[in-house]
């Protein structure tokens, strides 16, 4: 079977030992696998991303020891294929336009943080047409319509035998049997059917893109990407692991493949706090500065060093 991964930093900072974790794991296990190791640059959030730390990133993980396969994919480069994609959303009626707050929209857009309460939207634009939205709206997915449209829909012919549709009753949202993911991280091993009552509960309407500034929200372009990429393997913190059916709804939605998914581990200061972006006194290149070796920092965070 082939294997593809990637590592998808954004360029808004040094990478710390948490990242250098996830893209040796990723390395490694592509290298093992006789597979292909992808980097890209998720740098379409324009206010944050700097081509400075585009570059350190590229230097740290030379340095590092890892080699990636084919040309850098940054999604500054692909902003209107993304926005083609969220005209196939807007045909099938998922999408409605939203005006609240833009620190409630900026915490949706970039990837979710552990630590930081990943604030559920509450829906109050749900039911605003498109033709109401506004310069500098937000678009955000209809989390239930879009599990509406998808239950309604007849399964992809010949993918699955026909026992395994069935509409589960009334009352709440039907979990739907192909909307399923298969988990290779070792907290959550195994094959997962999404269980859209808690998805609507803890996820909601997730924000897909905001007008007028070319940003594209993770979900949706970490979705194509993945696609687009022939990524089988995403590996990737335990902290995006809950948004996971997310990204498992819009390929469904886009008609994309559903890779496979590893949540890994996350690094952790003294404190047991998960490293952030700002905890600069881990990043890689000051442990450079200061004559560590690439087999130290794999030392550091409990990889083997070959
Ligand atoms: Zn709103």
């Amino acid at each position: 079977m082939a294997f593809v991964t990637r590592f998808a930093p954004s360029p808004t900072g040094p990478l710390h030992l948490g990242h250098a974790f996830s893209a040796i794991l990723a390395h490694d296990m592509a290298r093992a696998a006789g597979g292909r190791f992808l980097l890209r640059m998720e740098d379409t959030d324009l206010d944050r991303c700097r081509p400075e730390y585009d570059a350190l990133i590229q230097e740290d993980l030379a340095w590092l020891g890892l080699t990636w396969d084919g040309a850098i994919h940054r999604q500054s480069e692909h902003i209107a294929w993304y926005n083609t994609r969220l005209e196939v959303l807007e045909d099938k009626g998922l999408l409605y336009p939203c005006s609240c707050s833009r620190a409630d929209i900026r915490a949706a857009l970039s990837a979710p943080q552990e630590g930081v309460a990943f604030a559920v939207y509450p829906g109050t634009c749900r039911g605003r047409g498109m033709a109401s939205r506004l310069p500098g709206d937000a678009l955000r997915l209809d989390l239930a319509a879009a599990l509406a449209f998808l239950a309604a829909e007849p399964p992809p012919a010949g993918r699955l035998p026909s026992h395994a549709w069935e509409r589960v009753g009334e009352g709440g949202p039907p979990d739907i049997p192909r909307l399923a993911f298969v988990e290779t991280g070792p907290a959550h091993a195994g094959r997962h059917i999404l269980d859209s009552a808690r998805a609507l509960r803890q996820i909601g309407d997730v924000v897909l893109s905001r007008k007028g500034e070319d940003i594209v929200a993770y979900f949706l372009a970490s979705a194509f990407d993945d696609a687009d990429q022939g990524v089988t393997h995403v590996i990737r913190g335990e902290d995006l692991y809950d948004f996971t059916p997310v990204q498992v709804i819009l390929q469904h939605l886009l008609g994309l493949p559903t890779p496979i998914y590893h949540h890994h581990r996350l690094i952790r200061d003294d404190q047991g706090k998960r490293l952030a972006k700002r905890d600069d006194a881990r990043a890689i290149a000051k442990y450079r500065a200061e004559g560590a070796t690439p087999a130290d920092i794999r030392r550091m965070v409990g990889l083997p060093v070959p």
